[in-house]
């Protein structure tokens, strides 16, 4: 494959059955740009239903293969070991990938490779440990439950951590027997195309793991309808996973669905405000707001709102926002021009109606940063939990700060949301902490920390925010069914 960054005119190709061909749908292809400059980084081709067919024969051939599905689970182990390891080896590649299509920092980028490399060692070592069960038998009879995969899964992700999000389906999906079709975000098709290579040269047979670059309206929504794909795992925003939870209904097809956020993020008085305040910024500036578990929504005791308020603002305002690569950047762009506005829209709509923009609300000044999506981080406040922008998921570097008076006004406010990600908590009540960590409808709650994440946590959210749970040892029982085994004695 080119190099990363370099012009050239022959869109990267899709990968299917072990090969990398152009395609057969003749669409035109994905433009990659860099949103920290504008200018195209590459062109990929667009999968379309004739490639998602053929993806899925090659996919269902090779599920089927005695050669995967009487694989010893130590051998299959030993492939996840050294797709972990390669991906190690060309860590620089696929961290400069990353930051090339959706303009993360350097350094987030880079640690990004590292966790996701983590995660195919970690379902390395679930596949080769995790056994069947004997269950109580209740008569003359060995009864147990064994695990099978369902065929060919089709793995959907999002553009704003797509090594992440791709190894964390593909590792149990292939853990647990499956073969898999990835298809990567249109914004950021590359670092999956690596992947599949780099599976390729780890020992994966062909056809396992295919590659379908393409929007989601049309290679997204042919590969969920497709009547040989068996499960779908998805994440990406609450309305498509919507349409693909209606689409999977009409299958009867399971679904695993991580899909946004509006977690709150709480600090009580008694809490070291220091520290709070480092990880309120954090929460929500880090990849400049665009994580899933942004910290968006800020909730402060009333007696300390108006300090932290201050606080976090002045650390808004001193946040470096720099190209992606430059030493020291803390905040790049947002990952698309069209993510920037939709963020700029939502809050001259927040401004429009009377909420006080405390710091940010605009593009930087700085003219090296003018040809980028960049966005400055913002803190709005003289607004309450029912405002707009405290209820719609921004995906942006937006934060909407909101004072409260006790525990149950804080968890009155806090639940009120479509969504149910995570949630974070600052106080030095440990007792108060567990308690209002019962109370929170999140599938997360952190306790003086934020955003700290282990692939053996399961991890999804309540309500809008999706349904199943990826990570841990659940996380490969999502990719496989159930079987009762009874053996007569
Ligand atoms: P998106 O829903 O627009 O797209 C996600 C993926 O789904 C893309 O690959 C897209 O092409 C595909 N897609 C879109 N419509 C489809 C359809 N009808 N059928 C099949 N595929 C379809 O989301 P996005 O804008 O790429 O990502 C941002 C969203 O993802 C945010 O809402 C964010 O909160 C969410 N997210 C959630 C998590 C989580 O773990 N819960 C993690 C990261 C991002």
């Amino acid at each position: 494959m080119p190099s990363p960054g370099t012009h050239d005119e022959t869109p990267r190709p899709l990968l299917i059955g072990g090969e990398f061909l152009p395609g057969r749908s003749q669409l035109p292809p994905l433009e990659s740009i860099n949103p920290a400059t504008g200018q195209l980084n590459h062109r990929v081709a667009a999968a379309g239903p004739d490639d998602v067919d053929d993806a899925v024969a090659t996919a269902t051939e090779a599920a089927r293969a005695k050669a995967w599905r009487h694989m010893l689970s130590p051998q299959r182990a030993a492939i996840l070991h050294r797709i972990g390891e390669l991906m190690l080896r060309d860590s620089d590649r696929f961290a400069r990938l990353q930051m090339l299509e959706n303009g993360k920092v350097w350094a987030e980028c880079a640690a990004q490779v590292k966790s996701a490399a983590a995660t195919f060692r970690y379902y390395a070592s679930v596949c080769e440990t995790l056994g069947s069960e004997l269950t109580p038998s209740r008569g003359h009879y060995l009864s147990m439950t064994v695990h099978e995969p369902y065929g060919v899964v089709a793995a959907i992700t999002p553009w704003n951590s797509p090594l992440t999000m791709e190894a964390q389906k593909i590792a149990p999906a292939l853990a647990a027997g499956n073969a898999v079709i990835l298809k990567p975000s249109e914004i950021t098709p590359s670092t999956a195309l690596e992947l599949g290579r780099i599976a390729l040269e780890a020992g994966l047979p062909p056809g396992l793991l295919n590659v379908l670059p393409g929007t989601g309206t049309t290679a997204g929504a042919a590969l969920v309808e497709h009547p040989g794909v068996k499960m779908v795992s998805f994440t990406g925003g609450t309305a498509s996973g919507r349409r693909i939870a209606e689409a999977a209904a009409r299958k009867l097809m399971p679904v695993a669905l991580e899909l946004g956020g509006k977690s709150p993020h709480i600090v009580f008085a008694d809490a070291d405000l220091e520290a709070a305040v480092d990880a309120v910024a954090g929460g929500i500036f880090e990849g400049s707001g665009q994580s899933c578990v942004a910290g968006s929504r800020l909730f402060v005791q009333r007696s300390v709102f108006d300090q932290v308020l201050q606080m976090v603002s002045d650390k808004a305002n001193r946040l470096r926002v720099d190209l992606p690569d430059a030493s020291g950047a803390e905040m790049g762009p947002l990952a698309s021009f069209a993510q920037r506005e939709r963020v700029e829209a939502m809050v001259e709509a927040a401004r429009a109606s009377g909420a006080g923009i405390v710091a940010g609300g605009a593009r930087p000044h700085d003219a090296r940063l003018a040809a980028g999506a960049f966005y400055l981080p913002t803190v709005i406040a003289g607004i309450d939990n029912r405002a707009t922008i405290a209820q719609q998921e921004i995906f942006g570097p937006v934060l909407c700060a909101m004072p409260f008076d006790d525990e149950d006004d804080l968890i009155a406010q806090a639940n009120d949301s479509a969504y149910g990600l995570a949630s974070g908590i600052w106080t030095a009540d440990y007792r108060r902490a567990l308690r209002v960590a019962r109370a929170l409808e999140a599938g997360t709650v952190w306790i003086n920390t934020y955003k700290q994440l282990s692939i053996a946590t399961p991890f999804g959210g309540f309500k809008d925010s999706g349904l199943g749970r990826e990570k841990g040892l659940s996380g490969l029982r999502l990719y496989q069914q159930a079987k009762g085994l009874y053996l007569g004695l």
